[in-house]
């Protein structure tokens, strides 16, 4: 901790984290410049810090900056690499980092990270849960609840951290050093920021990057990318799988998850839908198992656990149609998993930001529902995966209120109407959780 006392530090990009992560720093007595695009009239968050003294710099990312000497950047996951400050900063020599590496480092408690391309949140949550009634009290940190460097500077060490960690976020670590690590999966997600899946995996391959013999890391050892990337780390290998017996981890025999031969639930007690969750759940019973979870409390929370909002999320019946909210589906692979929950027909609403992939791998997926409403930058690319997979139903609208209405329009009795984007939401919505009530309100509309 001391080593912040003095040094010069910029933070560049504010948001949650970045105004967090200014007032811990200026609190630990360094001296913090923040810089941040949104001008300085519009930005409650910068004239909040000028007033605790904090010299800050908005309406743009000038390079002229870096004229002055700073000892360390703290950027905002977000902001990409090619941002010309940031590349001028790493030529200089400036280290880079995200609030992360602060959390990890200024942390009396240890942490659990867990990572993957899908079923973060859901894992996150279920371990946090598992661990309540425990010996430590776990701290949620992180993109769900409270900035991870927030959360850190109030943990003890009867605590223990239990964090969700993006890619973004890993990027910038350096000593970043969880106890234990969980990494869920790899798909090609993200492939605008990271350029390539070998980068994105590496930039993920981080959350091992310090561990030591007495740690531990979590994997999935049916997804090959996973495995290849966890090759020659150090600490102790623990793994799950949906398809066979592990030697070291949890696994499914007779319908009854194991971990470490020892008997903790049977399937038919466990709430969460859908085969993706089930992996979620493996690897969640492992992370809390190695932190000191009690097995009752394990079984509770999966018998009453019904899944987080936004993920497949249940919204309501009108007229015998049921509707879903998928709204954290930002991915393709999101949304195969959540088609593939359901027996009943699925009319899928689906679009958004486009980031330059194509849908081609959805088109296996597309040939088992039973139409599509599209919107959003990608309704086209959408389209032609939709009529490469045979379907007719394709209807393309302008915004998600209206495709609510259409699909509602063009549904019979029985169906599902479920909204899973395969896309980020930032060509129309500030977030997911925007996107997802929206969906909401125009379902419970509709019954007006
Ligand atoms: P993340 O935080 O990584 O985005 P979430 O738990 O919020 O993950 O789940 C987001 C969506 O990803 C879910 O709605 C579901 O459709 C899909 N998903 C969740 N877990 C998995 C998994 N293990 N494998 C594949 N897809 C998954």
């Amino acid at each position: 901790i001391q080593f912040y006392i003095g040094k010069k530090v910029l933070v560049v990009g504010l948001a949650k984290s970045g105004v967090a992560v200014s007032k811990l720093l200026h609190k630990l007595g360094a001296i913090v410049v923040v810089n941040d695009q949104k001008p300085i009239e519009e930005n409650v968050q910068a004239r909040e810090l000028q007033e605790l003294g904090v010299e800050v710099i908005c309406g743009g990312h000038p390079l002229e900056l870096l004229d002055q000497d700073f000892d360390l950047v703290v950027k905002n996951p977000g902001i990409p690499y090619t941002n010309p400050l940031i590349k001028k900063a790493l030529e200089k020599g400036i280290i880079v980092i995200t609030e992360l590496e602060i959390a990890s480092i200024i942390s009396e408690a240890e942490m659990i990270a867990i990572t993957g391309s899908n079923g973060k949140t859901t894992t996150t949550t279920l371990i946090s849960e598992m661990l309540k009634e425990s010996e430590r009290e776990p701290l949620l940190a992180g993109n769900i609840g409270t900035v991870a460097c927030e959360v850190a500077q109030v943990a003890t060490k009867k605590n223990i951290l239990v964090t969700e960690v993006s890619s973004f976020q890993l990027m910038g670590t350096e000593n970043f050093h969880p106890k234990i690590s969980v990494f869920l999966n790899l798909f090609d997600s993200h492939l605008d920021y990271h350029g390539t899946k070998q980068a994105y995996g590496e930039a993920k391959a981080k959350i091992f990057a310090n561990l030591t013999k007495e740690d531990y890391y979590v994997i999935n050892e049916d997804d090959p990318n996973v495995v290849r990337l966890s090759e020659g780390v150090n600490g102790n290998r623990v793994t799950f799988s949906v398809k066979k017996k592990v030697e070291n981890g949890a696994y499914i025999e007779n319908n009854t998850i194991y971990f470490q031969n020892e008997k903790i639930i049977s399937l038919d007690k466990i709430v969460l839908p859908g085969a993706h969750n089930l992996e979620n759940i493996l690897a969640a019973i492992c992370a809390a198992k190695l932190a000191g979870a009690k097995n009752n409390r394990i079984v509770e929370v999966l018998s009453t656990f019904s899944g987080v909002k936004h993920r497949t999320q249940f919204v309501t019946v009108i007229n015998e149609r049921k509707f879903y909210n998928d709204s954290k589906a930002t991915n393709m692979f999101a949304t195969k998993v959540a088609i593939s929950a359901f027996s009943d027909p699925v009319i899928l609403i689906a679009g958004g930001l486009d980031r330059g992939n194509e849908f081609d791998d959805l088109i296996p997926t597309l040939k088992k529902v039973k139409g599509v409403v599209l919107y959003g930058e990608t309704a086209q690319k959408l389209g032609n995966a939709a009529k490469k997979a045979g379907l007719t139903f394709i209807k393309t609208v302008n915004n998600l209120n209206e495709a609510v209405n259409e699909a509602y329009d063009s549904s019979s009795k029985n169906d599902v109407i479920l909204l899973s984007p395969a896309c980020a939401s930032w060509d129309q919505f500030k977030t997911f959780e925007q996107r997802g009530d929206t969906f909401i309100e125009a379902v419970h509309n509709l019954g007006k």
